[in-house]
């Protein structure tokens, strides 16, 4: 019986995590995890592109998949950076929805992701108004709280890190749906896309 238990969760390890794997700087992914580009999140990415190409607005991918030695170079460049408060909008290794291989930032071609040209703001507009119907959620939405700056743009609140309208996953359209639905998006509820998930393995 026991063999079968660890079999079982070999095998599970092995597959990978499913789409709604939580990772948080509590739960990590092993190290050895390195699955690149998810090719359902390539293939929702796709279209989610192409639909935003119809409105006319632009969406270029900057960061996708990472390596958990990518990561960890990511995490000491933005250490360097801003020492107090990497904490606030980059994850450890091992501990960033981009070793998944089903997240990406998005920005309009050009632009840094943090940048607030208006060609952003309409871009991250239009994909928080719809990018569930391509099985996306924004991981860390706006915000707001009674404290000062009573928002999260700047300072991290009621998640791990500062929003990030750029930063999407593919969860898949049900869960996406079902997110969007509960109002994750809307500042004045403490719904976040983290209650939706589950620890792994
Ligand atoms: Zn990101």
């Amino acid at each position: 019986m026991r063999i079968v238990l660890s079999l079982y969760l070999v095998l599970k390890l092995l597959i990978g995590p499913p789409l709604d794997v939580l990772v948080d700087s509590q739960r990590g992914i092993p190290e050895w995890y390195a699955p690149g580009v998810d090719t359902h999140a390539a293939r929702a990415l796709g279209e989610l592109t192409a639909a935003a190409e119809m409105e006319g607005l632009k969406l270029a991918v900057l960061s996708g998949f990472r390596s958990f030695e990518y990561q960890a170079e990511v995490y000491a460049r933005e250490m360097q950076k801003w020492p107090d408060r990497v904490d606030e909008f980059a994850a450890r290794p091992g501990h960033s929805e981009h070793q998944l291989g089903t997240a990406f930032d998005v920005a309009w071609p050009g632009l840094p992701v943090n940048s607030l040209d208006p060609r952003n703001v309409r871009l991250f507009e239009w994909v928080e108004a719809n990018a569930h119907e391509y099985g996306f959620v924004v991981s860390y939405p706006l915000k707001t709280h009674e404290e000062w700056p009573y928002n999260n743009r700047w300072k991290a609140h009621g998640s791990e890190f500062i929003y990030e309208p750029w930063h999407i996953r593919y969860v898949g359209r049900e869960l996406a749906s079902e997110m969007f639905a509960a109002g994750y998006l809307d500042p004045g509820t403490g719904v976040q896309p983290r209650d939706f998930y589950r620890a792994w393995p």
